[in-house]
């Protein structure tokens, strides 16, 4: 029986997040679903001023980012066999950028990776913690060893 049409693996792209691509794969076949993948360069603010010396603020590497970024992802997407119009490459807050696609592209599941954080990491929170705070579609959370 299918439960699920369209599951959605958040990429990042980390050794771990081979489990975790593996995991929405497997569901996405048990469930005759779609897959798709978005991965989502961080805008962090490394151009800001604020840092002084250390990253001139003129120089923007968001080009080279998003460029390795799209290879990376069309490698996932052949080692998936997700096709090109099925994988995103976003730009911002990984967590609300991910929740955007999904509720964009009726995404029914969510496959992403969870460190066993605890503490203050678990408090400034993880982007599985705020995927699973903000999204609407079911969410899946591949528990992650941490070495
Ligand atoms: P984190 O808690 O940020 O280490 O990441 C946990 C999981 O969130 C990863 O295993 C991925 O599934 C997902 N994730 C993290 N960063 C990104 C990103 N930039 N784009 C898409 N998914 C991400």
């Amino acid at each position: 029986m299918s439960i699920y049409r369209h599951v959605l693996l958040a990429a990042d792209f980390s050794e771990h997040g081979k489990e975790v691509a593996r995991r929405a794969k497997q569901l996405a076949e048990l469930n005759q679903a779609q897959l798709s993948l978005v991965h989502v360069v961080d805008n962090l603010p490394i151009t800001d001023a604020s840092y002084g010396p250390i990253i001139p603020f003129d120089v923007d590497l968001t080009e080279e980012l998003m460029a390795a970024a799209k290879k990376r992802l069309a490698e996932l997407g052949e080692e998936l066999g997700v096709p090109a119009e099925r994988q995103w490459l976003e730009i911002g807050s990984p967590k609300l950028e991910v929740v955007r696609i999904a509720e964009e592209n009726a995404v029914d599941l969510l496959v992403i990776g969870s460190h066993g954080r605890h503490g203050l990491a678990l408090l400034l929170g993880s982007t599985a913690n705020g995927v699973l705070h903000y999204a609407k579609c079911d969410v899946l959370a591949v528990r992650l060893k941490d070495d």
